[in-house]
């Protein structure tokens, strides 16, 4: 039986809830008016129950379609604006005991190089990072307790908040690793961690099952309900997602609504982050053993309706996706994006030889994180390299009240005007550089406040002279 406020996994997230809903969207995907009236309603900013977007995604008809499109670019520029989170991935270690048949690191893949960082090669990869310019990260591992144990993941964090290399450093840590025990996350809460984030892969218990055949995580239940422990151990900013073609968009879209609704219902504040991946290839995988995979149109309409049901939700985009596809998609609902990404164990230090393989999946967007910001500048977009709101305690329903509202923008856009100048100060090309600084002064005419205005002004030369880590 379907109970939103359930801790059961089976129950939050009921089967037949969304067979159900499929079904009504199925049967109600013409009648204009509805869908029209839904549309309308969107404009509100208050999001819409898994029921409705299921229709507005269900409807294929060209002009609700366009203005289901306009609505999500005008709900991105309300709450986002044109500003553009940046992150990269680091990979710690590709140990892992699980067999999840679409990813490389699946046990019974022998022919993957395995590899562990030692505490001094995490020092290397992270300097590596920090030269870059990425002030972002999102630490990813396998689930192995003998290899990857809770204690290696803390000292991990704290090594990595540890190095400071010249202008460097590294301000918030998000973590993707496997579900874990209360007490576990207890334990990274205190590591201080910013997000952490955990895929569900696929929200059908049956494909799930088959898909997670061996381990730990083959435990639908306990992987389903991570988020609850998480939240119950005082993470309060948790980021969803689910592996497109793995099962039938339409099923995990549905599944990933009701999984946000469950975490608002149950703790008052739904998951910070949705990402978006799609199965792609990678040594042992073959995307054409997934027989649900989708289309870009598909995948842009996934994005817009996304941005249009929760539209309080972060939503974020990896280098897995073209530089096409990410383009066609960032003014639909994308908030954060990943650049400059090596998805290999050690790989910012040392790319690895094709005949290495360590990759968890091949990098579709090849760029160095310079390029991307200089083509999202061009785009004109606003780089970000902001990590304030954790640091300043803005987490969880403090943070939610502040979207909300609309008051976040307020400190978003100062703040990615500054962080960017610290990156075009440290890290840009001449020529990235130029176009970003004028873009900075261009954008201060839409600092909100006329105060916040000035302080970001004076921080910004500041920063030219050398200063760094201002924040609203
Ligand atoms: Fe291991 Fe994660 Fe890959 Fe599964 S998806 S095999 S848990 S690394
Ligand atoms: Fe993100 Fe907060 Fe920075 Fe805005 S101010 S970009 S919400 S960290």
């Amino acid at each position: 039986m379907y109970d939103v406020n359930s801790t059961k996994a089976t129950e939050f997230i009921d089967n037949q809830e969304i067979l159900d809903t499929l079904e009504y969207a199925k049967k109600n995907k013409d009648n204009k008016e509805l869908v029209e009236s839904l549309i309308e309603r969107a404009r509100d900013c208050k999001g819409l129950s898994h029921r409705e977007a299921a229709l507005l995604l269900e409807c294929d008809d060209p002009e609700l379609m366009e203005k289901m499109f306009k609505v999500a670019k005008e709900i991105k520029q309300r709450f986002y604006g044109n500003r553009i989170v940046m992150f990269a991935p680091l990979y710690l270690s590709n140990y892992c005991i699980n067999g999840c048949v679409y990813c490389p690191y699946h046990a019974k893949n022998k022919h993957i190089r395995r590899k562990k960082l030692t505490q001094e090669e995490i020092r290397q990869e992270v300097i590596a990072l920090q030269d870059m310019g990425h002030k972002r990260l999102a630490l990813e591992t396998g689930e192995d307790p003998k290899n990857n144990p809770i204690e290696y993941v803390l000292e991990s964090i704290k090594t990595i908040y540890s190095i400071k290399h010249k202008n460097g450093a590294i301000r918030r840590v998000n973590v993707n690793i496997a579900a874990t025990t209360v007490e576990n996350y207890r334990k990274l809460k205190e590591a201080g961690i910013g997000t952490y984030i955990l895929f569900q892969e696929t929200y059908n218990k049956e494909s799930y099952e088959a898909l997670h055949p061996t381990g730990p995580k083959s435990d639908y239940a306990y992987h389903t309900e991570a988020m609850d422990r998480a939240m119950e151990a005082g993470i309060d900013d948790v980021g969803c997602g689910v592996l497109f073609g793995l099962e039938t968009f339409r099923y995990d879209f549905v599944g990933i609504l009701m999984h946000a609704e469950h975490l608002e219902a149950r703790f008052g504040v739904g998951p910070h982050t949705i990402s978006v991946p799609r199965v792609c290839p990678a040594d042992d995988i073959d995307t054409a053993d997934f027989s649900n995979a989708v289309p870009d149109d598909v995948f842009q309409k996934i994005v817009a309706v996304i941005r249009i049901a929760v539209p309080y939700t972060g939503m974020i985009i990896s280098t897995r996706e073209s530089m096409k596809c990410r383009e066609k998609v960032l003014d639909l609902g994308i908030s954060q994006i990943s650049g400059g990404s090596r998805t290999s164990v050690g790989g910012y230090v040392e790319e690895e030889a094709e005949e290495e393989n360590s990759a968890q999946f091949d990098v579709s967007d090849r760029r160095t994180l310079d390029q991307v910001v200089n083509w999202l500048l061009d785009l004109g977009y606003i780089p970000s390299f902001c990590t304030a709101c954790y640091r300043e305690g803005r987490t969880g329903d403090r943070f939610m009240s502040l979207v909300k509202t609309g008051q976040i923008a307020n400190c978003c856009h100062p703040n990615a005007l500054m962080t960017l100048k610290e990156y075009l100060e440290d890290y840009a090309s001449p020529e990235t550089k130029k176009k970003g600084l004028e873009v900075i002064q261009r954008e201060l005419a839409n600092v909100g406040r006329d105060k916040t205005r000035e302080i970001c002004v004076k921080n910004l030369k500041a920063i030219e002279e050398g200063s760094r880590d201002f924040r609203f």
